[in-house]
């Protein structure tokens, strides 16, 4: 198995990545779902073992918790060799990169995660590392400055990028693979979350599986969450086993509805239909008034709530679809009349 160097802050500490790391698949077969980007990896680990060549440099994109990090982790297993964690917010300046770029092995894989936050610096510095495995040092200021060139390792550079959008385009241009990760369908969740019981010791029936797994928004993350909470309410208050009507019980106290929605989904949805009347609303407003982060809104929030149609984004902002009425127990309102007489005033 590849061996795991993190140096400096990793990306996220909480108990969360904890159960994330403890249920990662290892190897490219136990990735549950995503065939299609599997198969193109798998391509290219052969490709690279048989060509004795780093596999060329890859960006994930997609919504958080879908398994960016996931794919990153078991391509040094597939190719036996090892990785290097770090994140953009952590690489303030150039000299940040340097005990990563040195420790480098031929071969092995540096990832990102949050790439789209390197300060432009730090993205400049690292150009010549992945065109061409060599940093440009510049030495001393003004007319006695002079550059040195540092020969690396070759190696392959993973970022993770949740606002691909964002990424500068001769950033973008410099990977040779753009896999974008998708929301997972409730029978890939179910698989997820029967193969993450057992990881836990945990007996659970066919019926709860899907019942998380219904319940999880689409994603690896959630099920895992949601997963865990069932875990412990089955251990606390019945035999330790998570039967359907246990897994419901559970969800229902944890106050995720039937939807999958949770109180952050539905304060959402109850933001925009109460105080901004239904919209269209810009994600600034929307965000002062819940008193969070504009970037946790459009990266956390609304990427489930537009896949599922509760919300649609217009130029203007965003509009809560009649959809969302239903969920929050509200009736859905008429349409608009059409603006202007109409033939029979
Ligand atoms: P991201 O990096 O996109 O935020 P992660 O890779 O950290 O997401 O995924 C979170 C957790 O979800 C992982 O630890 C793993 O347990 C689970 N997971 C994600 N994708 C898959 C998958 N395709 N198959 C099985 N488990 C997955």
């Amino acid at each position: 198995m590849a061996r795991e160097q993190v140096i400096g802050p990793a990306p996220g500490d909480d108990g969360q990545k904890k159960v994330d790391a403890a249920l990662r698949p290892k190897l490219l077969k136990e990735v549950v779902g995503q065939r299609k980007v599997a198969e193109r990896l798998e391509i290219a680990v052969r490709a690279s073992k048989k060509l004795n060549e780093p596999l060329g440099h890859i960006i994930f994109d997609g919504p958080p918790g879908l398994g960016k990090t996931t794919f990153a982790t078991v391509l040094p297993n597939e190719l036996g060799t090892s990785i290097q964690m770090t994140s953009g917010p952590a690489l303030a300046k150039p000299a940040d990169l340097l005990p990563f770029l040195t420790n480098l092995e031929e071969g092995s894989i540096l990832f990102i995660d949050e790439i789209h936050r390197m300060p432009r610096v730090v993205e400049e510095f690292i150009y010549p590392a992945m065109e061409d495995f060599r940093l440009d040092i510049v030495l001393g200021e003004g007319m006695s400055a002079r550059t040195i060139n540092y020969q690396l390792k070759r190696f392959t550079l993973i970022g993770a990028t949740t606002r691909s959008g964002m990424l500068s385009g001769p950033m973008r241009d410099r990977f040779k693979m753009h896999e974008h990760l998708e929301f997972y369908s409730v029978e890939e969740l179910a698989t997820i979350v029967r193969v993450n019981a057992a990881k836990l010791a945990t007996p659970i029936t066919d019926g709860a599986a899907h019942e998380i797994a219904r319940r999880s928004r689409g994603t690896p993350r959630v099920a895992n969450a949601r997963l865990h909470w069932a875990r412990n309410y089955a251990a606390a208050l019945h035999d330790g086993a998570i039967t359907e009507e246990v897994a419901h019980a559970a969800l229902d106290k944890a106050e995720v509805d039937a939807d999958g929605l949770d109180k952050n989904d539905r304060r959402y949805l109850e933001t925009l239909i109460d105080v901004f009347g239904g919209g269209p609303t810009g994600v600034e407003a929307l965000a002062a008034t819940m008193n969070l982060a504009a970037d946790t809104l459009s990266d956390e929030i609304e990427p489930y709530l537009l896949r599922e149609q509760f919300i649609v984004r217009s130029p203007r902002g965003r509009i809560v679809t009649p959809r969302a009425y239903p969920v929050l127990g509200k009736a859905t309102p008429p349409k608009p009349r059409p603006e202007g007489p109409t033939l029979f005033e």
